[in-house]
């Protein structure tokens, strides 16, 4: 066995990556398919067929960890809150151990997100690191001292569905989430629900990152939704700041490529923060699309250690 190597997977709604990846981040081998969509059996072979193929070409690898929409439940093993809604109610982690025949370990992608920035990314050397879905929904997960916080009810860092803190104004009770509440985080802070604020504002039909690139160009409209949504950022991640203290934010996600956030949000957290003093950073990713591999194989410990555990 290639005890050095650790195979990570993407389970995207649109395609499966997956890679081995060695002990200091380098990445050995890569393959990329179209996910199966609709298609449960056809999932399942599919990443059966991706670890063969790296294990074909860089030998066996000594463990593979899995992001993937949604979370197992640890009662039932099985699939809930997934947006790849053919995998719902579907015992995922036993079928895909038993065709694999090894142990497997499961996150979502921000989970994925919070572990590839705070082992070697953008926030490595960090002992609290709190790391941001924004994109067609917004997830969170918290990192403290390299390891991923799960959670009693493994929801640690899911924020998208608090309200939005000190609402002002047109904000209450604001947007209706599918969640069956209203006024959520995620439903300012999203791609779709950036588009939808700027609709509400101006009634014109962009998506989010046609307002961000269009507020670059000049365009005061897509300017004016920006500010908006860098202020509900801030307020947002102002009562992550206050409960968990991290040392660095990372942003993830398509909106994560908006520049403008990174020294606007944290001039504007200040007054919601409970300290006269803030020196948490908040950082681009610097895995970018990767963290989802690279956090899923960051899910199992080294394999020196691993061997070190159990012998
Ligand atoms: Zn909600």
């Amino acid at each position: 066995m290639n005890v050095t190597l650790r195979i990570g997977i993407d389970l995207g709604g649109t395609k499966v990556e997956a890679v081995a990846i060695d002990r200091d981040g380098r990445i050995r081998a890569r393959r990329r398919i179209a996910t199966p969509a609709c298609d449960y059996d056809g999932t399942i072979a599919a990443l059966v067929y991706l670890v063969a193929a790296i294990e074909g070409e860089v030998g066996p690898c000594a463990s593979v960890g899995v992001g993937m929409p949604g979370t197992i439940a640890a009662a039932t093993g099985l699939v809930k809150n997934a947006n790849s809604t053919w995998l719902i109610g579907r015992p995922l982690g036993r079928d895909l151990e038993a065709a694999l025949g090894r142990p497997l370990r499961f996150a979502n992608d921000a989970n994925c997100l919070a572990l590839s920035e705070a082992i070697d990314g953008a926030a490595a050397g960090c002992g609290t690191v709190f790391g941001v879905i924004l994109g067609t929904g917004v997830g969170g997960g918290i990192v403290i001292g390299g390891h991923l916080l799960v959670g009693a009810n493994q929801i640690a860092g899911e924020w998208g569905h608090n309200p939005m803190p000190a609402p002002q104004g047109d904000e209450l009770p604001g947007p209706s989430c599918y969640c069956g509440r209203s006024g959520c985080i995620e439903t300012f802070l999203s791609g779709p629900g950036l588009a939808a604020d700027h609709r509400r504002h101006t009634g014109r039909e962009f998506s989010g990152p046609e307002i961000a690139a269009a507020a670059s160009a000049g365009d005061p409209d897509c300017r004016g939704s920006l500010d908006r949504y860098a202020e509900r950022l801030a307020r947002a991640l102002a009562s992550v700041i206050n409960l968990i203290d991290p040392d660095a934010i990372v942003l993830g996600g398509g909106l994560s490529a908006i520049g403008f956030l990174y020294d606007e949000v944290p001039r504007r957290w200040g007054p919601h923060i409970l300290s006269d003093t803030v020196v948490t950073r908040l950082l681009p990713p610097r895995h970018g699309d990767s963290s989802g591999v690279r956090g899923a194989a960051w899910l199992w410990p080294p394999p020196e250690e691993a061997t070190e555990q159990s012998g």
